[in-house]
């Protein structure tokens, strides 16, 4: 099976997941390691100062502080190569205080694994760390509040990549209006560091058919970007 048959069933088998509760193709072990990697606690490196987590859990300098039972700093390898961003936390986050731990957060580790990532080796976070009520998209200020944390926190990773996932993600790192529609597909840069966009995993489960040949092509990018900057195993 090529790589884009397996990204076509793990996308396939997590949209069966979402719908019914059950997985038309996954094995229990798979099914096991997705939770394991979900749940992973936060590593930390000498270049990630933690007091950033601690700062953003008591932070106040938005409106969402208001109605968040925990605020959602990031997770995974504070030494990661790739940063994924995505809009703010959901319910399941907001409860958890980790990104992507809802359905959409089960497809986003099956992106990864399509392209042979682990999800303990990138970082996740999000544009705002708090809940926005009703799950809304961030007011303009409340992304403004919130964008020095970002911005900090790719500044203490030095990534190598940032992978924006969404609209408002790409929009915030590169200061634009234009739409993800065509903003994704291209390389661009937030302050030296090659940026990709793709559509949050949230509307591919939504509408899989209308996303899901993007979102590979983009992964793929991804995947060939992130080759050439590696050296060659020996
Ligand atoms: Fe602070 Fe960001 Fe939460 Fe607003 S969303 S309260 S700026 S951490």
């Amino acid at each position: 099976m090529d790589m884009e048959e397996r990204f076509q069933e793990l996308l396939q088998d997590t949209i069966d997941y979402v719908k019914t509760g059950f997985r038309s193709h996954s094995s229990h072990k798979a099914e096991k390691g997705e939770q394991e990697e979900a749940y992973a606690p936060e590593e930390e490196s000498r270049g990630y100062n933690s007091g950033i987590d601690e700062r953003i859990r008591s932070c106040r300098a938005c409106r969402l502080h208001e109605k968040r039972r925990n605020a959602v700093p990031g997770t995974g390898n504070t030494d990661a190569d790739i940063v994924f961003i995505g809009e703010g936390p959901g319910e399941q986050e907001d409860i958890q205080g980790l990104p992507f731990v809802g359905k959409a957060g089960q497809l986003l580790t099956k992106m990864l694994a399509a392209i042979e990532l682990g999800r303990e080796e990138v970082y996740i976070t999000n544009v705002v760390k708090c809940r926005p009520p009703g799950n809304r998209a961030p007011l303009p200020d409340e992304v403004e509040a919130c964008f020095p944390y970002l911005e900090q926190q790719i500044r203490m990773i030095r990534p190598r990549i940032v992978v924006c996932l969404g609209g408002p993600a790409v929009k915030t790192i590169l200061k634009s209006n234009t739409g993800i529609t065509k903003l994704r597909g291209q390389i661009h840069r937030f302050n030296e560091v090659p940026v990709i966009a793709t559509y949050h995993p949230a509307a591919v489960l939504r509408f899989p058919e209308r996303y899901k040949r993007d979102v590979w092509n983009d992964l793929k990018l991804l995947r060939e970007l992130y080759r050439d900057m590696r050296p060659p195993s020996s």
